[in-house]
């Protein structure tokens, strides 16, 4: 009899799987999901039955249709992406964050905008700027503490991943927040000449209260390569704040059609200028995409 779990972690042949009968199980795979040359990912929903040869192991007999999956890390079904970013050194800039919610928002995955290094830029006009948009903002500082147990909450329940791009503290919140797996950050990287380790293979991590966190942080640059293949007239129902129905022509772009919805309230500054030379800025790569 299948019975369901949840997968977190894949190494070597094994998979750790989450289940309601007997805990964390380790399984094995089996037939057709070598024949349907499926990889399993850790966030993947599993089926699996008992070994009757091995007690001890579960066999893995499918999986369940997949909501989303990402390349780094290398996760499946994420219900939401934190994007970590800094107005201090390094300083994110607002087009990465524009273009990962748009990656968020196309795998259908919620979008929460951490803004760390709060003790050293309070990032206020950036923290403004994403709330009139609808976002949740959170601010924390790994060095202060600040934010640490809110972040922790909106994990609840959830399958989570912290994205953004690098230096902005990402490994040093996830260390806060499960001191065990204890992640090498920039710093302790530096301080012995190394790269960290980008290869390894993604696990979930168990938070309180049924969240799980994606243990590798990544910048998704593949993910944005995957973007490609959004047609660009659909890029607008992507920045949720942009009001729809009410340009001149159904098929409006927003770009210099008369009478844009859109764009008079660019003009009015309901709608942030730097959000929507964001959307020119990935509607013109879309487009150039199309042309090949
Ligand atoms: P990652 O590349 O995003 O994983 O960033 P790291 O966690 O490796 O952090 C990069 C550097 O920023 C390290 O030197 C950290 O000690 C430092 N750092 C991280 N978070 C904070 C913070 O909230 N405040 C301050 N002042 N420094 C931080």
């Amino acid at each position: 009899m299948n019975k369901p779990g949840l997968l977190i972690r894949a190494h070597g042949g094994f998979f750790d799987v989450q289940t309601e009968e007997h805990g964390l199980l380790r399984c094995r795979a089996r037939g057709r999901l070598h024949l349907d040359r499926v990889e399993p990912l850790a966030g993947d929903r599993v089926l699996w039955e008992m070994d009757i040869h091995h007690p001890e192991y579960g066999i893995l007999t499918g999986i369940e249709p997949r909501k989303n999956a990402f390349i780094r890390p290398n996760v499946a079904n994420l219900d939401q992406m934190i994007f970590v970013a800094s107005m201090a050194r390094p300083q994110t800039d607002p087009f990465l964050i524009d273009q990962m919610s748009v990656v968020a928002s196309v795998a259908g995955c919620d979008f929460i905008l951490c803004l760390n290094k709060s003790d050293l830029n309070r990032a206020d006009e950036l923290a403004e700027l994403y709330q009139n948009c609808g976002f949740q903002v959170i601010r924390t500082s790994a060095l202060t503490g600040e934010g640490i147990d809110k972040l922790r909450s909106v994990l609840a329940g959830r399958i989570s991943v912290l994205t953004g791009n690098s230096g902005v503290g990402k490994t040093s919140l996830i260390n806060l927040m499960i001191p065990q797996l204890n992640r090498e950050t920039a710093e302790i990287s530096e301080k012995h000449g190394r790269g960290r380790h980008t290869t390894r293979l993604t696990e979930l991590f168990s938070m309180p209260e049924d969240g799980y966190l994606a243990d590798t942080p990544g910048f998704a640059a593949l993910e944005i390569d995957k973007l490609t293949e959004l047609p660009a007239e659909e890029l607008a129902f992507h920045f949720s704040e942009f009001p729809s129905g009410q340009c001149r022509f159904p098929d409006c772009r927003h770009i210099n059609e008369p009478i844009c919805g859109v764009r008079s309230q660019v003009e009015d500054g309901r709608i942030s200028e730097s959000r929507y030379s964001s959307y020119l800025r990935l509607y013109q790569q879309l487009s150039k995409n199309r042309s090949f």
